[in-house]
């Protein structure tokens, strides 16, 4: 089983145990998780260790790849988004341009388990995606606009 930090649109995050990756997005798919706090079922994943990127990976590296997809159409949501954002990069360590590097060292065991957050290539986002290696991207809001 694996844990993962589970946030909802409105920003409440809570803990979800799920067999595999593919459990989770089919439960997400279907509706089948909600929020304990609110009850919505627009629920996605926090990323955990080896867990997020920002920078210049912007592009989604593949469909599967779980990442923040709130729908930023409306203030709530975007304030919501730009919580969550903010609580990801507070609970991660910035590894700065190395996050490729520690993302690796981080799956094959070589280095403390942890959330880590960072800048990474397109290139390096493939290259982690086809080794397997989980994280997310985070999405680039319309910061300090209000
Ligand atoms: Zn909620």
């Amino acid at each position: 089983m694996i844990k993962y930090q589970l946030g909802c649109a409105k920003g409440h995050t809570f803990d979800g145990w799920f067999k595999s990756i593919a459990e989770f997005d089919d439960q997400q798919t279907r509706a089948l998780l909600s929020c304990p706090t609110c009850g919505t079922t627009a629920i996605d994943r926090s990323p955990m260790a080896p867990a997020v990127m920002t920078g210049a990976a912007k592009r989604r590296v593949d469909g599967n790849t779980p990442s923040l997809r709130f729908d930023q159409n409306t203030k709530e949501k975007l304030a919501a988004a730009r919580a969550l954002k903010r609580a990801l990069l507070e609970n991660s360590q910035d590894v700065g341009q190395h996050f490729a590097e520690e993302a690796r060292k981080i799956h094959f065991g070589e280095t403390d388990a942890r959330a880590i957050h960072g800048e990474a290539t397109a290139e390096d986002a493939q290259e982690l995606a086809e080794a397997g290696i989980d994280f997310g991207i985070l999405p680039r809001l319309p910061e300090d606009t209000n």
